[in-house]
């Protein structure tokens, strides 16, 4: 019997949206993993979303705020666009996606 081990690869594209924690729009960072949905991050406050279920827990410690708008940022510097996102979700996906 083999098992096999799926680790999700996660794409990241770049989105201009509201921001709640700052009450204006800012960049963002979407992380999508197949499988696992989609994950918004403000490279204006650090905070973290999912879209589902709504923001991520805030970390503890201190400076954990600046330590997510700089991940957040170099994060935005390596994302592409949303049309790009969707075309590497359906190369995920396969052809099933296709058919659907
Ligand atoms: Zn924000």
């Amino acid at each position: 019997m083999s098992l096999i081990i799926c680790r999700p690869s996660t794409f990241y594209w770049r989105s201009i949206r509201y921001c709640p924690t700052e009450g204006r729009k800012r960049r963002f960072v979407m992380a999508e993993a197949v499988w696992y949905g989609t994950a918004a991050m403000c490279c204006g406050c650090g905070d973290k979303w999912d879209l589902k279920f709504g923001r991520f827990q805030r970390p503890f410690g201190r400076q954990w705020r600046r330590k997510a708008i700089k991940k957040h940022r170099e994060l935005w510097k390596q994302a592409r666009t949303k049309r790009e996102a969707w075309d590497w979700i359906k190369d995920q996906l396969g052809s099933e996606a296709v058919a659907a």
